[in-house]
């Protein structure tokens, strides 16, 4: 069993789902479980609406969460197949509870972390959604899992920590029994209380839940896939033409994530060494 975790850039398009499904497709005698984050800029979007409203600009607000349904529907429908009009209705539904809540926090002018973990959480939940309905339609035996149910975590809101034992038991119990016949999808990023609401791990976090998930299952491998060839000797945005670092040891690579190379969150090699 191998964990597959795919960041925003590589899920950004139906083209770039379509090159996802491809390269899982060649993986799938190695049992993936494959970990998504949101297609590329979801998660600032639905952060900057969450800010407009709370400043009481609602039209604004709404009209960035249009941008962002429409965003989904154009490239989560084009690859549904026969499930199209399925996925179409679990779309626009999440879309309508975001319209809800973006109204609501516009009239009281007031946005708590848990709030906002509630609305960035959404791009996680469309994406993977969108991505299992993907593979499904490709031919692939898929288990879409809502990655809450299993990242039990503390309630540190934006910047939540996991409990690992609790995680791991839920891992166990609701993501194992499918590996043998199915590959499993689920969101990146978020979990939630022991009470049931919802929380993120924080900016970048993806990297973070494919490894927990790794660990708790005990895989053979934990792939992070994302738009560069690997960890680079300089972060490519400010220093262009560094070399790839063709391999690289635990401690060395938690170093540079947390001293801000963004390729790899920084909490996730903990993990990744158990
Ligand atoms: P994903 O959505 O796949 O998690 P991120 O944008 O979070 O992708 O991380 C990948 C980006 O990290 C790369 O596009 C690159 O610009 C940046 N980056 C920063 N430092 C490094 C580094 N040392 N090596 C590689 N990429 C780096
Ligand atoms: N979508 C989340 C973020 O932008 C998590 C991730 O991409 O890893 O921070
Ligand atoms: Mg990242």
């Amino acid at each position: 069993m191998i964990v597959m975790k795919f960041g925003g850039t590589s899920v950004e398009s139906q083209e770039a789902i379509a090159r996802v499904t491809r390269i899982v497709q060649s993986y799938e005698h190695r049992r993936p479980i494959v970990v998504v984050s949101a297609m590329a800029d979801t998660t600032n979007k639905l952060l900057r609406a969450a800010a407009e409203a709370e400043a009481g600009r609602r039209d604004q607000a709404l009209g960035l969460v249009d941008e962002v349904r429409t965003y989904h529907l154009t490239h989560g429908l084009a690859l549904a197949g026969a499930a199209a009009a399925e996925l179409d209705r679990y779309i626009r539904a999440h879309f309508e509870w975001l319209d809800d809540l973006v109204r609501g926090i516009s009239v009281v002018g007031e946005l708590s972390p848990r709030s906002m973990d509630a609305i960035a959480s959404l791009g996680e939940r469309l994406s993977s959604l969108i991505v299992a309905f993907a593979f499904r339609s490709a031919g692939m035996p898929t288990q879409y899992v809502d990655a809450r149910r299993i990242i039990v975590t503390d309630d540190r809101f934006t910047r939540a920590q996991p409990l690992l034992e609790q995680t791991y038991a839920r891992l166990e119990e609701n993501v194992r029994p499918f590996t043998e016949e199915s590959i499993v999808v689920m969101g990146g990023f978020i979990g939630s209380t022991q009470n049931g609401q919802t929380t993120t791990l924080g900016r970048g976090g993806s990297d973070y839940s494919a490894a927990i998930a790794g660990a708790g299952l005990g895989a053979e491998e934990i792939q992070i896939w994302t738009d560069v060839d690997g960890m680079l000797t300089a972060d490519p945005r400010i220093v262009p033409g560094g070399h790839r670092v063709k391999s690289i040891s635990f401690a060395e690579a938690a170093e540079m994530a947390y001293f801000g190379a963004k390729v790899l969150h920084p909490a996730t090699v903990l993990p990744a060494v158990e």
